[in-house]
């Protein structure tokens, strides 16, 4: 890495390399195959803060900053990226509650998740996605508490989620401003667990469908205050898009590396295949754009750690990074030949896992929209 990391950054980035390559990696092609989500690695990796990086310190968590958190998510990434997003997504859901929430709320919510969980950012719908703000899962109020009813879908450790934050809405015709966030535990009679994705990638992550019933929550549990939902819920995915684009560096890094190896070792006219310019010029340009993307990163983390402005710069570096993760992957595949078409060899797995990252916490294509409408305001 060209970045200069001080000597606690170097020591967090160690450990997660040390965890991943030790614990997870001997696991993932037969987790990736069977698409399961394997409990114990997460509850190892509870023991180490990986779930509560941005949680602050004095609420149990690690309070690592935005640059530090991007270099260790990086890290986990590199190895397999649906354990690093299972483990951020706990960080998107508690910002919502760190950013608005009341200190009770911010209090109780850590105590049970510093210790190891996950938590969960249950926005999407099947008709509302890019166009959130049309959601339609409803809640009312009911004396001293509010109750939600309806469906979400896409909700990443959904089926394992301790504390499900839920943006629902009092009237579909106010639009956004009719949305508010609650603070959902799973004890709460009336969620039910839905299907399960069968995903492209992502396959050690949890996706599934939520269902709440009824679902009846004191009102101590609403976040902020009503119609603050849509507010909070984009302020959250600012930062998550920081995260995205670190972990789309991170494929992109994993993959860059498995092909310098490969490189080296296959010579198919007797030659390792790196002395090809046309394969230098491949490994020369994964350089340039991995380079480039951790920078407009780390650039966004540290806007957002000095408490500047930072929505373009997450929105350009999910973008930059997510489609650099698509093209250094496809062309890692390249490099293997047909070796790179098969599930044997790691490279074509990268590639589905890098999909995701030009689709969720907002697609490229919105992501466009939020950097033009920044430009041109
Ligand atoms: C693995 C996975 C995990 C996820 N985790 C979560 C989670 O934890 N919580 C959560 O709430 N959601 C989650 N999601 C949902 C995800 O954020 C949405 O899928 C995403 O926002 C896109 O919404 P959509 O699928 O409805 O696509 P659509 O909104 O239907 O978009 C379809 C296509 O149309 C394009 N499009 C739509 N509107 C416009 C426009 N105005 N201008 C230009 N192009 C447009 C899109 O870019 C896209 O290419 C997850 C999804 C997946 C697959």
């Amino acid at each position: 890495m060209s970045m200069i990391l001080n000597q606690d950054q170097k020591d967090l980035v160690a450990l997660a390399k040390e965890f991943m390559e030790k614990e997870v990696k001997p696991h993932i092609y037969e987790l990736d195959e069977k698409g399961e989500f394997p409990l114990e690695l997460y509850k190892k990796g509870f023991e180490l803060g990986f779930h509560s990086m941005d949680m602050e310190e004095k609420y149990g968590g690690v309070g690592l900053d935005y640059n530090t958190i991007s270099f260790v998510l990086e890290e986990l990434a590199k190895v397999d990226a649906g354990f690093a997003v299972s483990l951020t997504l706990n960080g998107l859901a508690f910002s919502c509650i760190a950013e608005y929430g009341s200190e009770e709320q911010k209090k109780s919510v850590s105590e049970r998740m510093a210790p190891g969980g996950f938590m969960t950012f249950a926005l999407t719908e099947a008709d509302s996605g890019s166009n959130a703000g049309a959601l339609r899962c409803s809640y009312t109020r009911d004396g001293d508490d509010y109750i939600i009813n309806g469906p979400k879908t896409f909700i990443t450790n959904g089926k394992y989620g301790d504390i499900h934050v839920v943006f629902a809405t009092a009237n579909p015709e106010a639009g956004v401003r009719g949305i508010s966030a609650f603070i959902v535990e799973k004890e709460r009679a009336g969620i039910q667990i839905g299907k399960e994705e069968n995903k492209m990638g992502l396959r050690l992550s949890n996706t599934c469908d939520l269902f709440f019933d009824n679902v009846r929550v004191p009102a101590a549990n609403l976040i902020g205050k009503e119609g603050l939902g849509f507010k909070l819920a984009m302020s959250a995915l600012d930062k998550g898009r920081i995260f995205c684009a670190a972990m789309a560096t991170g494929i992109a890094q994993g993959a860059f590396e498995d092909c310098i190896e490969y490189s080296k070792l296959r010579k198919p006219f007797g030659a390792p295949i790196a002395t090809h310019q046309a394969v230098q010029f491949i490994l020369a340009d994964m350089a340039i754009q991995i380079e480039a993307a951790r920078t407009v990163t780390h650039n966004a983390a540290f806007l957002a750690q000095s408490g500047a402005k930072y929505s373009k710069e997450a929105a350009i570096a999910k973008t930059f990074a997510s489609d650099m993760a698509m093209n250094v992957t496809t062309d890692a595949v390249q490099i293997f030949g047909g070796y790179g078409y098969s599930r044997e060899y790691p490279v074509e797995k990268r590639m589905r896992d890098a999909k995701i990252f030009q689709i969720f916490e907002g697609t490229n294509q919105i992501q466009r929209q939020i950097i033009a409408n920044a430009i041109l305001r």
